[in-house]
């Protein structure tokens, strides 16, 4: 079966979906994008993404493209037409196509709308979270504005593969004062030796994740302490579990930072519980 994407208003069999050369999404990274999970042929928690999304184009003055009840439409379309079950579904709009200018079109143009599906593999996803993924840490080099979920990801990209180069899986941004803001493409958590769980706060360095939040309402109803506030390298690489939070990887455990242990060098109970409870706090649609 071919997979189906959506470009501005038509679906596409992948192979013959293309966008124009001076979309400025491909010229500047002059875009914004989101993620949302699939299960069960569901998207997660799409309520928040499109706030998210909102906010993110707003803050980058793109006009939202359609009405968010059309959105729904189009990226429900592409999970059935993609035949997902379990999987991601990924949207991005760019400011649109015009003569290549660093500033923005004088005559505004029509944004850019795209949307694809694909499936992921439960089971392999299952197995990694059993054994827990190694992180490293990198130097913070992003701009400032991490809070919107721009398409310009060249920082995350190079931070991934240094990642990937030591046999690692994610990459955690240290700030100069050696406070860990987030994974290359996901938020940081460490547990402490009391049990209390603890993530940087959202007011500045990272992106206010759509898993983090719902996370802090799993937290809540289970009674477990939730410290938000800012970790260093050297407290994460000491604490008794870590993990990373995204759309695609929910909570995942961390077993190594910097080739040190963390705890047993296994993922964690309070990881593995939350991990495990996640969706029962989370919204379908
Ligand atoms: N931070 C960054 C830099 C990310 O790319 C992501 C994943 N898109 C996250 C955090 C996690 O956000 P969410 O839980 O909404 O997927």
């Amino acid at each position: 079966m071919s997979r189906i994407a959506y470009v501005n208003g038509f679906y596409r069999n992948m192979r013959d979906a293309c966008v124009n050369i001076e979309d400025r999404g491909y010229q500047f990274s002059d875009g914004v994008y989101e993620v949302c999970e699939i299960r069960d042929g569901r998207l997660v928690d799409m309520a928040r993404h499109m706030a998210r999304l909102q906010r993110s184009l707003s803050e980058l003055r793109i006009a939202m493209p359609m009405p968010l009840t059309s959105l729904a439409v189009v990226m429900h379309e592409v999970v059935r037409r993609n035949r997902v079950h379990y999987g991601i579904v990924y949207l991005q709009i760019t400011r649109g196509v015009a003569r290549r200018d660093h500033a923005f079109p004088a005559k505004p143009v029509q944004p850019s709308v795209v949307v694809t599906a694909r499936s992921l593999n439960l089971a392999k996803n299952q197995d990694t979270a059993a054994k827990g993924i190694k992180v490293i840490t990198v130097p913070e080099n992003r701009w400032p504005r991490v809070d919107i979920k721009s398409v310009s990801l060249l920082p995350n990209v190079l931070a991934k593969q240094a990642a990937r180069d030591e046999g690692a899986y994610e990459a955690w941004y240290v700030d100069p004062d050696g406070y860990v803001t987030e994974g290359a493409s996901s938020n940081a958590w460490i547990v402490t030796d009391q049990g209390s769980v603890v993530t940087r706060s959202a007011e500045s360095g990272i992106l206010s994740g759509i898993t983090r939040a719902v996370l802090m309402d799993v937290l809540a109803a289970l009674q477990i302490k939730l410290e938000e506030r800012p970790f260093t390298a050297a407290e994460a690489r000491q604490a008794a579990e870590a993990f990373v939070t995204s759309a695609s990887q929910i909570v995942m455990p961390v077993v190594a930072i910097d080739n040190q242990r963390i705890g047993k060098g296994e993922p964690g109970p309070i990881s593995l519980r939350l991990r495990e409870e996640f969706h029962r706090f989370s919204a379908f649609s």
